[in-house]
C-alpha cells in the first residue's frame, strides 16, 4: 500500500499514562521491534481468547458536514440512514460545536483534544509542534495499531498532526488542482482502509486499532455521482450547478432562490453519497466480526453557508452553520443505545473521551495540559451511566480565514460573537428562541448583558499568556495550487 507522511520514529514513548495490560516500556520497544508487536499484542489479549481487551477505534471526520442537514439532527430529507443508525445504537449530541469554521484547526483540535488558541494552526502555512501530544500518540503507545486515510489538502502529512499514526496515508489529499474539489474520492479511500484492514486482519493475535477516516465528497464542489446527483431535485431544469461553488460567479446571494434549493439538494446528494461510504466501512468491521468492539465516531470539521448570514461555503463566519457539527458515537459494549445528549459539547472533548472510553489514561501532558477554565472534558463517565450530573461545557471558537479575525462563545442557549480587528461589531443571539441567529440581541441602545461577553474575554486573556504551537512551513508548489483553487489562498 503506497503510504505517505508516516511519522515513526517522532513518537516518543512515555512512562507517565499507567498502561493496562501494556506497559510503556513495552510500548516503547514496539516502535523499534516488529518481534514485540506480537508479545504486545499477546498482553492485550484476555484469557488466551481472540477477544482484545481494549476496543478498536473508528474516527470518521465528514467534511463540511452541518448538523442540521442530517436526518437523524431533524433534517426532513433522508441524506443519512447509515449515520441515523449509529445514532440509534449509540449516543447522539446534539450540540457539538468546532472550534473554527474550516479544516486545519478543526481537525488538529479533534486530534489533539487542544483548543486553536494553543495548537497555533489557524494560518495555512502553519505546522503542529512536536510538544503537542496527539491522541494517535498515546494509543499508539498503548498498543494500538494506527492508521490514518485522508483526502484533503488541509490532511496533509507536512502539517505535522499525522504524529503518532504508523500509516498517515494522504495519497488522496495530493490530487491534483481540478480533482481537489472535483473528484469523487470515497470509494478510493474506503478500497484503502480495505487494504489496510485486510493485513490487521491477517496480522495473527491483533493489536486494537485507531483508524481515523477524513471523507473529502461532501466538500464543495458538490458534484455527486449518480443517483444522488438528481436524488433530492429531480425536477429542476435550470442549468446552475454545484461546480465552482465557492470561486465560481453563478452561486451568490442573490441568485434565484429556485437555484440555490438545487444546489442545497446536491451538497445533500453528497451526503446521502458520503454515508452510503460509511455503511461500506461499518459492513467491513462487521464482516471481520470487530464491529461491536469498535467505538465508532462521526463527526465532522465545520459546515457551510447557504447565504443564511450571506455568505457561502465556510471559514468566513462562525454562525451555527459552519460550528455546530453532527457527532454520534456507537459503543454497544460500554454505551447503552437510543441516548440523546442535549448539553453542549465541543471537538476538543472527542479524544479524551475515546481514551476514557478505551480505559487509556490520558498522560499529564495530553490536550491543554493544564488546570484552564472550560479545558476539553472526558465524557466517558457520562456516557457509560457511572455520572449522570452532565457538565455545562461552554465553546469558544476562532477563524480568521476572511475578513478580521472574529471569535465567539458559546452556551447551550446563548452565542456571543465578536470581531476582533477593525471595526468592533459584538452579536449576541438567544439559541432557545433563536436558532437561525436571525435577532440580534447587541444591536439596539440597551443590550442585554451576557456572561458570555466575559467568558470569552477571559478565554481571550487566559491564552494570550501561553505560547502557541504553531510553526511556519514552506508549502510545496503543488499544495499552494490545491489551496487557490478551493478559495483558500488569495
Ligand atoms: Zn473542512
Amino acid at each position: 500500500m503506497a503510504t505517505s507522511g508516516t511519522s515513526g520514529g517522532e513518537t516518543d514513548a512515555r512512562a507517565e499514562g499507567g498502561a493496562v495490560g501494556a506497559p510503556a516500556v513495552a510500548a516503547r520497544r514496539l516502535l523499534h521491534g516488529a518481534a514485540l508487536v506480537a508479545v504486545l499484542a499477546g498482553l492485550a489479549i484476555a484469557g488466551g481468547s481472540a477477544e482484545t481487551v481494549r476496543p478498536n477505534v473508528l474516527l470518521i471526520s465528514i467534511d463540511s458536514l452541518r448538523a442540521d442537514h442530517l436526518h437523524t439532527y431533524g433534517y426532513a430529507r433522508e441524506t443519512s440512514p447509515v449515520i441515523d443508525r449509529i445514532a440509534r445504537e449509540g449516543v447522539r449530541f446534539e450540540a457539538a460545536i468546532s472550534p473554527s469554521s474550516w479544516t486545519l484547526p478543526a481537525h488538529v483540535t479533534l486530534l489533539t483534544g487542544t483548543p486553536p488558541e494553543l495548537h497555533g494552526l489557524t494560518d495555512p502555512r502553519r505546522r503542529l509542534d512536536a510538544s503537542t501530544r496527539t491522541l494517535a500518540e498515546v494509543l499508539r503507545e498503548n498498543g494500538y495499531a494506527t492508521a490514518a486515510f485522508v483526502s484533503g489538502p488541509f490532511l496533509r502529512s507536512l502539517y505535522g498532526y499525522g504524529r503518532g499514526f504508523e500509516v498517515w496515508d494522504d495519497v488522496l489529499a495530493q490530487k491534483s488542482k481540478q480533482d481537489a474539489h472535483r473528484g469523487v474520492t470515497s470509494p478510493a479511500l474506503v478500497q484503502r482502509v480495505d487494504a489496510w484492514l485486510d493485513e490487521w486482519g491477517a496480522a495473527g493475535p491483533r493489536r486494537p486499532f485507531f483508524l481515523f477516516v477524513h471523507m473529502w465528497d461532501v466538500h464543495y464542489d458538490y458534484d455527486p455521482p449518480p443517483p444522488y446527483d438528481t436524488m433530492f431535485d429531480p425536477d429542476y431544469a435550470g442549468d446552475v450547478d454545484g461546480t465552482d461553488f465557492e470561486t465560481g460567479a453563478r452561486v451568490h446571494r442573490r441568485m434565484e432562490p429556485r437555484d440555490l434549493e438545487h444546489v442545497i439538494a446536491l451538497y445533500d446528494g453528497e451526503i446521502r453519497f458520503t454515508d452510503a461510504w460509511v455503511g461500506k466501512l461499518l459492513s467491513r468491521l462487521q464482516r471481520l466480526g470487530v464491529l461491536d468492539d469498535t467505538i465508532v465516531v462521526v463527526t465532522s470539521d465545520h459546515g457551510d453557508e447557504f447565504f443564511e448570514h450571506g455568505n457561502k461555503g465556510h471559514a468566513k463566519a462562525l454562525y451555527d452553520e459552519t460550528v455546530r457539527v453532527p457527532l454520534v458515537l456507537r459503543h454497544p459494549r460500554r454505551v447503552p443505545a437510543g441516548r440523546v445528549v442535549e448539553e453542549q459539547v465541543r471537538l476538543a472533548d472527542v479524544a479524551p473521551t475515546i481514551l476514557g472510553l478505551a480505559g487509556v489514561p490520558a498522560p499529564k501532558d495530553f490536550g491543554t495540559a493544564a488546570d484552564t477554565a472550560h479545558r476539553e472534558q472526558d465524557l466517558s463517565a457520562w456516557l457509560v451511566g457511572e455520572r449522570s450530573d452532565f457538565p455545562e461545557l461552554l465553546a469558544f471558537g476562532e477563524t480568521s480565514r476572511a475578513g478580521p479575525p472574529k471569535r465567539f462563545a458559546r452556551s447551550r442557549g446563548e452565542k456571543y460573537i465578536e470581531q476582533a480587528r477593525g471595526r468592533p461589531r459584538a452579536e449576541l443571539y438567544d439559541l432557545d428562541g433563536d436558532p437561525g441567529e436571525t435577532k440580534d440581541l447587541a444591536v439596539g441602545p440597551q443590550p442585554p448583558p451576557s456572561r458570555l461577553r466575559e467568558a470569552a474575554e477571559a478565554w481571550k486573556r487566559q491564552w494570550s499568556r501561553v505560547e502557541s504551537r504553531g510553526r511556519p512551513v514552506e508549502l510545496d508548489p503543488e499544495l499552494e495550487q490545491q489551496l487557490r483553487a478551493l478559495g483558500y489562498l488569495k
